[in-house]
């Protein structure tokens, strides 16, 4: 076949030449039957309204990362009450600012590297507790509902940001 003429792509309008088999760009078989491509179409239907809901999932992950800051500011205002020594109170400040501040740089930074700002997000959460539990055992059962939506919320975000990576990469989604 000697036509140079280029056709578009009936599933993404990628520009493609008569004697291609498969889309460079989606991947969708051009010379298959009817039926082959009424079912590439399909699953890819599915997978886009899987993207959709992964995204939103992702979304409530990140936005956690705000309502960790927010937990931590309020309670660290409850907490600052309480506290009679003067140094203690400085290292009280200064770790407020950087807890507060590293989770709302994640959050900003969420917009852009979903995985990593939700991985290192919860890590950090996990540190935090962790060291709490060790200065103060009884500070686990605190706010232990929070705590466990908390950590599921972005346990589920990492998992859908991983699934939502694999999806655009199978239909070659930037
Ligand atoms: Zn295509």
């Amino acid at each position: 076949m000697e036509n140079q003429q280029l056709q578009l792509c009936a599933c993404c309008t990628h520009q493609y030449q008569l004697e291609d088999s498969f889309c460079d760009s989606c991947g969708y078989p051009f010379q298959g039957t009817k039926e082959q491509q009424d079912a590439y179409i399909a699953n890819r239907t599915v997978k886009e309204i899987d993207l959709v809901d992964l995204n939103k999932k992702v979304k409530t992950a990140c936005n956690s990362l705000y309502w960790i800051a927010g937990i931590i500011f309020i309670s660290s205002i409850l907490a600052f009450f309480t506290i009679e020594d003067e140094n203690e109170i400085v290292i009280f400040l200064v770790t407020t600012v950087i807890l507060v501040g590293a989770f709302l740089a994640l959050a900003v930074w969420s917009k852009t590297k979903p995985a990593t700002a939700l991985i290192s997000g919860l890590s950090l959460y996990i540190i935090i507790q962790v060291l709490n539990m060790i200065a103060e055992p009884s500070s686990i059962a605190r706010g232990i509902i929070f705590k466990v939506l908390i950590i599921g919320y972005l346990i589920k975000g990492i998992m859908a940001v991983l699934e939502v990576e694999k999806i655009k990469k199978e239909l070659n989604i930037k």
